[in-house]
């Protein structure tokens, strides 16, 4: 993180036009062609397109995670609707 202050005017790694901004992944600077926007959180990030790639198959494995973590509850909520209807209600 040095130097890259020459003019202020920074240069996408993509295609070489005027850079809108760093990519939040791998810190290269990208313009509004080459990055595209991502709602990863509380603000959109913009990141390549390399990194975005690499990015929706992290997701995908996240939901995959997710599935996984969500079944085992749900099945445990059914159980405790169950339970709770067979002996809860007096
Ligand atoms: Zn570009
Ligand atoms: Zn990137």
């Amino acid at each position: 993180m040095s130097g890259g202050d020459d003019g202020g005017f920074v240069h996408c790694a993509g295609c070489g036009a005027l850079a809108a901004g760093p990519c939040a992944r791998c810190r290269k600077p990208v313009c509004g062609d080459c990055c595209v926007l991502t709602s990863g959180g509380a603000q959109p990030w913009a990141i390549c397109h390399a990194c975005n790639e690499g990015g929706a198959s992290l997701s995908r494995g996240w939901v995959t995670v997710l599935g996984w973590l969500i079944k085992p509850m749900l099945v445990l909520l059914a159980l405790y609707v169950l339970l709770y209807w067979l002996f809860g209600v007096e």
